[in-house]
C-alpha cells in the first residue's frame, strides 16, 4: 500500500472546474494528490492542460468519456488524452435504453409525474397574473392551454397509471 499513487476523481470537483480550471488543479496539487481523473476539458486546450499538470506534477490516470464521444469523435478524443499523457478512457454511464432494456415503466412514470408537475406550476402562475392570467390576450393563458393537453396527449395520465400499475404486477 505504501506508495500507492492517489488520483482525485474531477467529477466531484465538477461544480468548481469549470469556473477555474487551473486554480482547481492547482489546490488537488496542492492537497498532494499525485494525479486525476478528468471529467470533461471544460472548453480548456489539452496542451495548455498538459503544460499546466506538468508544472504541477499532476499525473492523468484515466478520463471520464461520454459514450457519443466515442461513437462520432473517436479520433479526435484518443488524440486529446495522449496529449494529457491518459491512456485509460473510461465511459463512466450507458443510458438503460442503449443497453436495450425494457423503459415503460419509467416513461410512464415520467410523463404522469412531469405533466402533472407542469400543470401545478402552469396553474400557479395563472393565479398569479390574476384575471389577466385567463383572458387569452395574455401569453400566461397560451401557456396554460398548451400545458393542459399534455395530461391527455400521447396516452392521457390515467393511461399511465394503469401501464405502471400493471408494470408492476398491481
Ligand atoms: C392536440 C392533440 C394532438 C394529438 N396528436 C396525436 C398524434 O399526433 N397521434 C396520435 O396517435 N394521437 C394524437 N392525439 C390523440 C391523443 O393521443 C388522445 O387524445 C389520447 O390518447 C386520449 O384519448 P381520447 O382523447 O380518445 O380520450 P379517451 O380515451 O376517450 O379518454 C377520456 C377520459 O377518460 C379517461 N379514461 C379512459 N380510459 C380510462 C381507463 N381505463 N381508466 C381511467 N380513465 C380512463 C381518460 O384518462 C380521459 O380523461 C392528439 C390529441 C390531442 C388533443
Amino acid at each position: 500500500m505504501a506508495n500507492l499513487p492517489i488520483a482525485v476523481q474531477l467529477y466531484t470537483l465538477r461544480d468548481i472546474m469549470p469556473q477555474d480550471v487551473s486554480g482547481t488543479l492547482r489546490a488537488v496539487a496542492e492537497l498532494g494528490y499525485d494525479g486525476v481523473e478528468f471529467a470533461g476539458l471544460h472548453n480548456t486546450p489539452a496542451t495548455k492542460l498538459r503544460a499546466e499538470l506538468d508544472s504541477l506534477g499532476l499525473k492523468v490516470c484515466s478520463a471520464h468519456i461520454a459514450l457519443n464521444l466515442f461513437e462520432t469523435e473517436l479520433e479526435r478524443t484518443i488524440e486529446t488524452y495522449q496529449i494529457l499523457g491518459c491512456s485509460l478512457l473510461v465511459v463512466p454511464w450507458i443510458g438503460e435504453h442503449l443497453r436495450g432494456e425494457y423503459l415503460v415503466k419509467e416513461c410512464s412514470m415520467a410523463k404522469l409525474w412531469q405533466t402533472e408537475m407542469l400543470a401545478r406550476v402552469v396553474d400557479e402562475c395563472l393565479q398569479l397574473f390574476g384575471g389577466y392570467g385567463y383572458m387569452l390576450e395574455y401569453p400566461i393563458s397560451r401557456a396554460y392551454m398548451d400545458a393542459r393537453v399534455q395530461r391527455i396527449f400521447a396516452g392521457t395520465n390515467e393511461i399511465m397509471k394503469v401501464i405502471i400499475a400493471k408494470q408492476m404486477g398491481l
